[in-house]
């Protein structure tokens, strides 16, 4: 049975240019550029709770760094290095050769260096932390939301939560799911490009990790202001098309989590740009409504002019009850 100095070294010490130290010391030492600001972000996933037991090891060793990238680019920060703490429940090499395949792939399509971490025996616990750096004050928060602006999502939000009721309902492979469906649950793309792009053009943004609307809700309650989404503008059809009832779309968009898309608020004055990126960074850009000034309002204009409120935790409830109408 190797040592767990020989699965480090094996499975997760790589060359590391950019760090004046990486892998093999007490400690990693980096530099940052000068005028910048250091970035970071933690994120863990826990089996039986972020994702389920037999999950492809290869995704979810890019879904470990990838959800805390998505983290930087909902900051406008470029990611650099990451450090890696798992406990592991045995030393199977398939599982971990595939799991560590998942780590650098992701790492490498995001220019992060993997320079430390921690490795440890129990139940599977995954955890990145990804460091990064961005320009001193330019940094997007998800305070600085003002009243008019238009409010933003990347992407097709609803397509990790429709893909993980396949997945726990035994469905998810049998054809009929879209491949990008389960792609979105368990290997997610960080929407980095876009969030990059947004420097400068964003007035708040953060990635959707737990619902679209409890995620708009921190914008909001951060920024001291409201918001009024359209219906008619919400992304519904692609869930739709994948075979979802109009209702369980619905459900999804609003209040599923796991898709890391980004969520933004832009002036108006900024809108023409904003759509010129969706070429830019290929990733699709939908406006979804307008920021009001009522701290904590959250409300969807429907086709016919009236107004619902929404809550951040009960669209089910809204859902229901505008089915009984
Ligand atoms: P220490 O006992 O000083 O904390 P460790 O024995 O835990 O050091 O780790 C040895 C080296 O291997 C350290 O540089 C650490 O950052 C690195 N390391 C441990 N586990 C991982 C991992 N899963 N991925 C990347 N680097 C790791
Ligand atoms: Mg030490």
């Amino acid at each position: 049975m190797p040592s767990e100095f020989e699965l480090i070294g094996r499975y997760f010490a790589r060359p590391t240019p950019s760090a004046d130290l990486g892998v093999g010391d007490d400690a990693a030492l980096l530099r940052l550029a000068a005028g910048h600001q250091c970035v970071v972000s933690t994120d863990m996933l826990v089996e039986g709770t972020h994702f389920v037991a037999g999950t492809d090891p290869r995704r979810l060793g890019w879904k470990t760094v990838a959800v805390s990238i998505s983290d930087l680019a909902a900051m406008a920060a470029r990611p650099r290095w990451a450090t890696l703490a798992v406990s592991l429940p045995d030393d199977d090499e398939a599982w971990l050769g595939g799991f560590a395949s998942g780590v650098h792939a992701c790492c490498e399509a995001h220019g992060v260096e993997l320079i430390g971490g921690d490795t440890t025996r129990g139940p599977r616990n995954l955890c990145a932390t990804v460091l990064g750096e961005v320009p001193t004050g330019q940094a997007v928060t998800r305070a600085g939301a003002h009243e008019g602006d238009d409010i933003w999502i990347s992407g097709q939000p609803g397509r990790a939560a429709l893909a993980l009721a396949r997945v726990l309902d035994g469905t998810s492979a049998d054809g009929s799911l879209p491949a990008e469906f389960l792609e979105a649950l368990e290997a997610p793309r960080p929407r980095l490009a876009l969030g990059l792009a947004l420097r400068g053009l964003a007035s708040a943004m953060l990635d959707v990790s737990d619902g679209l609307l409890g995620d708009l809700a921190h914008i909001l309650e951060r920024s001291g202001v409201g918001a009024r989404l359209i219906d008619g503008l919400l992304p519904l059809r692609a869930l739709i098309d994948s075979g979802a009832d109009p209702r369980r779309a619905r459900e999804a968009l609003l209040g599923g989590g796991d898709d890391y898309e980004l969520l933004f608020c832009a002036p108006v004055a900024a809108r023409r740009r904003i759509v010129s990126l969706c070429d830019a960074v290929a990733t699709p850009l939908h406006r979804i409504g307008t920021v009001v000034a009522e701290t904590g309002r959250l409300e969807l204009a429907l086709d016919d002019g009236r107004c619902h409120p929404l809550q951040p935790t009960g669209f089910r409830h809204f859902t229901g009850e505008k089915a009984d109408n």
